[in-house]
């Protein structure tokens, strides 16, 4: 049970109602075995509780922009969903800041972050007015240049990496020693060159940090908000006012992959750095967010269908249509990326039954395709359904095209009144004149027109 003494349970039962109409109204079935769904009740309800743990620490009247982190979900009507929740949008890259345009989201409510930012994308940004962080001296220089030669409405800030360690996950480990990100603060000058950048630049006023995501304890996500406060009121004591007006502190909260409960929760978090960091919430500092996973993953569901049941070697397989193209961390990682697997039969209905030891194995073909290894469920047979459960951030919306596999349609539910659920398209399920038209379909000829000198 989580802190507001919710257990999950309306969760879990909006998933089975919403799985039983997908199959009723023939989302999923035969001719069509996987999709994503998306709980747009949860969604909205995630929204209000970040809103709601920040309303709750910050002084009356502080600036607060929580923006979402576009590549945990980059669906457009996701991005709408969240805007119409008060959420804007933390771009990383020009297809990222594209969704976020076609959803809506005005600049002012867009955070552009990548570590690999051409000077046409800064120009762009700049243009646009849009809040830009530096992720390292040579994309100073570059900002530099832009500021000279045209007016902008931009905030714009340095990402610094406070390198207080690592989580549970090296590759969402973003404040290791040597982590790509941001400019390391405490490798030799690193912080005096910080210091001197905004001593130099009136026009530099935020500072961001964003210590890692999935894996990262909160005591370490706090400690990194904590050393990027730190630094922002030495910058400041140092210029003698308060030029770093704003602290992005990033996302990273991580979730709860093992049941239905939400932990930790935003407000546990955001207690947890007005305890920590009192300073940062006391009005002299507006604030920015970039939560991804926590605000998505709990709400999302790959339900795919059993094509074939088999046993190999003693081992009960079944074979579905979800694998590695929706699943791809869990199926390459799945220590570090284990997903919670349920069963529906053939109706769509939550299967009960003895337990038996089984792979749940996905489509593609090698033998580590497989979503789930040696797990515990109600036997699956040939036309039942296999869930893979809060996957609605960096799984469907992530499809990785090996061995051309399609991808799936993604709907939206909310209940209806009779126990079933109304959908909504959010993003129609691939079709093969798009694979072909993807996969260089326009070129067929073009390789068999190149001829090596001599060679005919
Ligand atoms: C990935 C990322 C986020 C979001 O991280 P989550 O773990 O999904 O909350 C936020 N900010 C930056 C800069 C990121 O790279």
């Amino acid at each position: 049970m989580d802190e507001y003494g919710n257990t999950g349970e309306g969760r879990a039962t909006r998933r089975d109602e919403a799985v039983r109409a997908a199959v009723e109204q023939g989302l999923l079935g035969p001719d069509s075995p996987i999709v994503g769904l998306l709980d747009v009740t949860g969604i909205r309800e995630s929204a209000a509780e970040l809103r709601a743990a920040f309303a709750e620490v910050t002084a009356p009247g502080t600036p607060v922009l929580h923006a979402f982190a576009v590549k945990a979900t980059p669906l457009v009507p996701v991005l709408r969903l969240l805007r119409e929740e008060g959420i804007g949008a933390e771009v990383a890259s020009p297809g990222e800041l594209a969704l976020a345009r076609a959803a809506g989201l005005s600049p002012a409510e867009t955070v552009l972050d990548s570590p690999a930012k051409t000077p046409a994308e800064l120009r762009e940004a700049l243009a646009l007015g849009i809040a830009v962080n530096a992720d390292n001296p040579q994309e100073l220089d570059r900002i530099d240049g832009l500021v000279r030669s045209a007016v902008s409405r931009s905030p714009l800030g340095i990402r610094v990496n406070p390198q207080v360690g690592g989580g549970s996950i090296g590759a969402t480990s973003t404040a290791t020693a040597t982590s790509k990100f941001g400019v390391a603060l405490r490798d030799e000058g690193a912080r005096e060159w910080v210091v001197r950048a905004y001593l130099d630049r009136p026009w530099l006023s935020r500072l961001h940090a964003h210590t890692g995501s999935q894996g990262i304890p909160l005591s370490l996500m706090t400690q990194g908000v904590a050393e990027t406060y730190a630094l922002a009121e030495e910058i400041n004591r140092r210029i003698g006012r308060p030029q770093i007006d704003t602290i992005d502190i990033g996302g990273g909260l991580p979730v709860n992959f093992a049941s239905d409960v939400t932990a930790p929760t935003y407000a546990e978090y955001a207690r947890a750095l007005r305890e920590a960091v009192p300073g940062l919430f006391d009005g002299r500092y507006g604030l920015v967010t970039e939560f991804g996973r926590s605000l998505l993953a709990k709400h999302g569901t790959i339900v795919a269908r059993v094509e074939y049941a088999k046993s190999a070697g003693g081992r009960a397989v079944a074979v579905t249509h979800a694998g590695v193209q929706v699943a791809t961390r869990t199926v390459y990682v799945p220590g570090s990326w284990p997903l919670r697997i349920t069963a529906y039969d053939g109706k769509g209905r939550p299967k009960s039954g003895p337990e038996v030891v089984q792979d749940v194995a996905g489509p593609a073909c090698f033998a580590g395709d497989l979503l789930a290894e040696g797990r515990a469920l109600p036997l699956l047979d040939q036309g039942d359904y296999a869930a893979a459960l809060d996957t609605g951030a960096y799984y469907f919306a992530h499809h990785y095209a090996y061995n051309s596999l399609a991808r799936p349609g993604i709907y939206g539910f909310v209940p209806d009144r009779a126990g079933g659920a109304r959908f909504a398209t959010v993003r129609d399920p691939q079709t093969l004149a798009s694979i072909v038209a993807e996969s260089g379909g326009a070129h067929a000829g073009a390789l068999t027109t190149l001829h090596a000198p001599g060679s005919r």
